[in-house]
């Protein structure tokens, strides 16, 4: 996955443009900025590669989560349901706008149970957030027919999964908004960056003033622009920009290297009886930024990882275990730890979080591990690493 392992001259060409005008603002300086605009021309980049019709570059995966949910009136008294197995950005965008995540079960798709999104619904329920962890997604039709029939706005959370494809559509362009992160170990890096993507004209009004502390960007003269609403400054820089214009137009080579890679793997554990893949839903592709499969038990799964370590396979995560992406481990969610009052009704939500019985997402994220896909990686190391993990897991 990540894309700075193939860093080259390409970046260095694009951050020196930026450098050689000294402008690392992407509004404004028309006049000394020689027409440089390495945020405008990602976006651009964006579009035409996704089909879609907007892209808003933010300051960081997390402030495109948060963005997200703003476009969606997500606030005060509102809840967000979204997977119990995720990163923490999730549940802290829907903090930061004082509504409440609402926690809920996965499934074999490693991502959410549609069943479980139903039986959470309640009158407060304002947008439903799958995260397409590891690469692939849920069920997404079956969450949009949820959302449309409750009136709901679908985000995509496709952070980890940028290229992946759903019905012939990329991930990120099915639900209302998508999310993705530039940060410095995802697929497409800026160092710290992200971008929303929308079909929806208000939505990218919208999306394009909360990211600037409202203003509206009419005309030139930046003091004169007015502020329909309130904003915040998530703004991504030209030097972020840069680099991720770089490296987005390499992106389908780093998806075809992940995909060749990730079959290489696949293909050498497929014939172990105790490794059952990750389902992928009817419609779906993944992105191939990691391998996921199940063992048949929690022992089973710590114990490949223990030999995992000592052979020295690295990049594989069991996310039982695993401090930031599960609900095991949040405990400073759970105990609501925050540095500044929550609302009362934010604080009661996440109360239930410790008492929730997830025994589902338990018995798949415990029998989990997640093979990071390096696109670094020459043939033979690919090749090595596939048949030490068959020779480990093979002994179970
Ligand atoms: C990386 C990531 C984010 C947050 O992105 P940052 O750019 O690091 O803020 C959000 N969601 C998921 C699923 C991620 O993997």
């Amino acid at each position: 996955m990540p894309g700075f392992e193939k860093f080259s001259d390409l970046e260095r060409k694009e951050v020196n443009d930026v450098l050689e005008t000294g402008i690392l603002m992407r509004y404004g300086f028309d006049g000394m900025r020689n027409n440089v605009f390495k945020a405008r021309d990602l976006e651009a980049e964006i579009q035409e590669k996704f089909n879609v019709q907007h892209a808003q570059l933010v300051s960081s995966g997390t402030a495109a989560v948060s963005v997200a949910m703003a476009l969606a009136g997500v606030g005060a008294g509102d809840e967000v349901i979204m997977p119990t197995f995720t990163f923490v950005a999730s549940f802290e965008a829907v903090l930061m706008l004082g509504a409440t995540p609402v926690l809920v079960d996965i499934d074999d798709t490693l991502t959410l149970c549609p069943d479980a999104v139903k039986k959470a619904i309640t009158s407060k329920t304002k947008a439903i957030m799958p995260v397409h962890m590891c690469g692939s997604m849920a069920n997404l039709n079956v969450l949009q027919e949820i959302c449309e029939s409750n009136n709901l706005t679908l985000i995509e959370d496709a952070c980890q999964a940028i290229g992946g494809t759903y019905n012939g559509k990329y991930l990120g362009t099915i639900g209302d908004v998508g999310c993705f992160s530039f940060d410095f170990v995802k697929t497409v890096t800026c160092g710290e960056g992200g971008a929303i993507i929308t079909n929806t004209k208000d939505l990218a009004i919208k999306a394009d003033l909360y990211q600037d502390h409202g203003h509206d960007h009419i005309g030139n003269d930046r003091g004169a622009e007015t502020h329909p609403y309130l904003g915040y400054n998530f703004r991504i820089s030209e030097l972020n920009a840069a680099v991720g214009l770089a490296q987005f137009k390499r992106l389908d080579e780093f998806l075809a290297l992940q995909k060749k890679h990730y079959t290489v793997l696949r293909e050498e554990l497929k014939p172990l009886s105790n490794v059952q893949f990750r389902t992928v839903p009817e419609g779906g592709e993944e992105s191939y930024a990691f391998l996921n499969f199940f063992l048949p038990t929690l022992d089973i799964a710590r114990s490949v990882m223990s030999d995992f370590k000592a052979e020295g396979i690295d990049a594989c995560f069991h996310y039982y275990d695993n401090n930031w992406h599960y609900v095991r481990k949040w405990e400073h969610l759970k105990e609501a730890k925050s540095l500044f009052p929550l609302s009362d009704a934010v604080t009661e939500g996440l109360s239930k979080i410790s008492t929730q019985d997830f025994s589902k997402s338990d018995h798949f994220i415990g029998r989990n591990i997640s093979c990071l896909i390096k696109i670094g990686w020459t043939e033979e190391e690919v090749k090595l690493r596939a048949q030490k993990m068959k020779a480990i897991i093979e002994k179970f």
